[in-house]
């Protein structure tokens, strides 16, 4: 528990830090977009200081990139949670992920039966989403595939005792995994940490699963993972499960009964 506490402070300082940066950095970057679009309407094609001008462009918009996603790490957004099926969630960015994870990849879609209300802002669940699948993209070379499926889950008292962390109820479940490159047990141990990347420079910010592991946070839920380095990895994701009237009605009888109340 203490280690849990530890980190949600330090993901909080590190959050409001990043976040305070951030929005400063993101004025000054819009100051450097703005000279370097207008110096190159002036400058000529031809000229050296053209192509010098448009490194200039990308790295602008390269960075305004990584300003984005500091100031979603540092959760800066306001939230409109509200109820929603995790399925239609899920099938409603479908489409977006397949265009962001490219052809050379099958994206797999294993839906529920069972209906799988949560309370929760879906842009969260399309966030969660669209991380996780860019690092299985990122983790599979050439041709491969992604598996989305969702369900449900309760956790007992008894797995509780067992595992540090996790609380009892109801819970949905949203699983990604990929047969990628997997990890090895130095990454696994770090892959939650801000700023922790094993990506080329340019390429990674290290802020993915961070800002994945915030959400789920924020929602009360739990996220573990498995993997093995030249298998893939598996992310499982548990959020609270919203229970139908008739369900709650049902929780609060069994509830009052184990009281004695
Ligand atoms: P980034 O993608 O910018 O590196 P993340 O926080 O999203 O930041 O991921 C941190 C690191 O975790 C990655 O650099 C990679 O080493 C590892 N990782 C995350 N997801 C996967 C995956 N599906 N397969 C293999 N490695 C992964």
């Amino acid at each position: 528990l203490q280690a849990q506490l530890n980190q949600a402070q330090k993901m909080e300082s590190i959050g409001r830090l990043a976040g305070g940066v951030a929005h400063d950095f993101n004025n000054m970057l819009g100051v450097i977009l703005g000279h370097a679009e207008l110096a190159l309407m002036r400058a000529d094609a031809k000229q050296n200081l053209y192509a010098d001008l448009i490194e200039i462009e990308k790295a602008a918009k390269r960075s305004a990139d990584i300003t984005k996603q500091l100031l979603a790490f540092a959760r800066k957004e306001i939230i409109y949670p509200k109820k929603l099926d995790l399925n239609d969630t899920v099938e409603k960015m479908l489409t977006m992920l397949r265009r962001l994870i490219g052809e050379n990849i099958d994206l797999i879609w294993k839906s529920s039966s069972h209906l799988l209300s949560v309370k929760m802002d879906p842009s969260q669940i399309d966030q969660i989403l669209a991380n996780l699948c860019i690092n299985a993209r990122d983790a599979i070379s050439g041709v491969g595939k992604i598996t989305i499926e969702t369900g449900k889950h309760t956790f007992d008292e008894e797995y509780c005792k067992v595992h540090a962390g996790f609380i009892p109820g109801d819970f949905v479940m949203l699983v990604v995994s990929d047969n990628g490159c997997g990890m090895d047990k130095e990454t696994q141990k770090n892959l939650f940490e801000p700023f922790f990347t094993t990506k080329e420079v340019g390429k990674g910010t290290g802020l993915g699963l961070a800002t994945v592991y915030g959400i789920i946070k924020q929602n009360n839920g739990f996220i573990n993972v498995y993997s093995e380095p030249g298998q893939g990895s598996t992310f499982r994701i548990y959020l609270p499960r919203l229970l139908e009237p008739d369900c709650v009605h049902t929780e609060e009888i069994r509830k009052k009964t184990a009281t004695g109340g």
